[in-house]
């Protein structure tokens, strides 16, 4: 798939639209999820235009695990929750809806069980 500039994600790294970020460096963004599947649930994008995991180059994957990994202990401490759900999806017959690639964490309860 060829990556589409237009994506929301895209707009939201050239400040054409608004987020709540909560985290950014020179590689990488992280902004508060817009319909959370949990209170805490936040997004990782790289800003290299990448459509997915399968489109991101090497160094732009382990700026986003790397990133993902902060966000995951830093929302744990703030929550102070029992486990966190990490998920990436790869194309839309995997469930991916936005074609810019992104990383969710998701904080869980005890006992609540996530179907990505
Ligand atoms: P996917 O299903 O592609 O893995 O996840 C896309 C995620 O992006 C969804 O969790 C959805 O709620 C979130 N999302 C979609 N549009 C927006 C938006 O405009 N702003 C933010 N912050 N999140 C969005």
């Amino acid at each position: 798939m060829a990556y589409d500039s237009n994506n929301i994600f895209a707009k939201i790294l050239r400040g054409e639209a608004s987020c709540i970020a909560v985290y950014e460096d020179t590689e990488t963004l992280a902004f508060m999820d817009l319909m959370p599947q949990a209170p805490g649930h936040v997004l990782i994008v790289p800003k290299e235009a990448a459509v997915n995991l399968l489109d991101l180059s090497e160094a732009g994957a382990q700026a986003c695990i790397r990133t993902t990994r902060r966000i995951a202990i830093a929302v744990k401490k703030a929550l102070g929750v029992e486990g966190l759900h990490v998920a990436q999806l790869n194309g839309a017959a995997a469930g991916q809806t936005v074609p810019h690639c992104h990383f969710h964490v998701i904080p869980h309860a005890a006992g609540t069980v996530l179907r990505m």
